[in-house]
């Protein structure tokens, strides 16, 4: 699977506390979390807080690294200000670019669950200086 940022550059697989996930070691450092992954990592039921139609609220960004349908930039809460992560129309999976990781590491100290977060984050910073 390709860096939907960067296009040329593939991205890594990575496990960490039992999930895998895609992470652009040589890019952006972006990283790509299937449907359900996001949750997964906050420790939440649902990867968005709320639902949304992506096409009303969002953006068009890149395209799908997974299922190359159209991504959405949309903002991770609608009702406050937060931000824009890129969802997939098709797959519903989330494309987290590496600045995001540090606002989402913010929006995790809000909802409490920053501990699996932190812990996730520091594990992509080795990853990245490994390379
Ligand atoms: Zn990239
Ligand atoms: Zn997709």
């Amino acid at each position: 699977m390709n860096c939907p940022k960067c296009h040329d550059k593939t991205l890594v697989q990575f496990s960490h506390e039992g999930v895998d996930f895609d992470f652009c070691s040589d890019g952006c450092k972006g990283i790509w979390c299937d449907k359900g992954e996001l949750a997964y990592y906050l420790e939440l039921t649902k990867d968005l807080p709320s639902e949304r139609k992506l096409e009303h609220v969002g953006k068009k960004s890149h395209l799908c690294p997974s299922c190359h349908s159209q991504m959405w930039a949309v903002p991770y809460f609608l009702s406050k200000p937060s931000p824009d992560i890129d969802v997939c129309s098709g797959c519903k999976g989330i494309w987290l670019d590496f600045k995001e990781l540090g606002e989402l590491q913010k929006i995790a100290m809000n909802l409490e669950v920053e501990g699996k977060l932190s812990r996730t984050l520091k594990q992509i910073e080795q990853w990245s200086k490994l390379k």
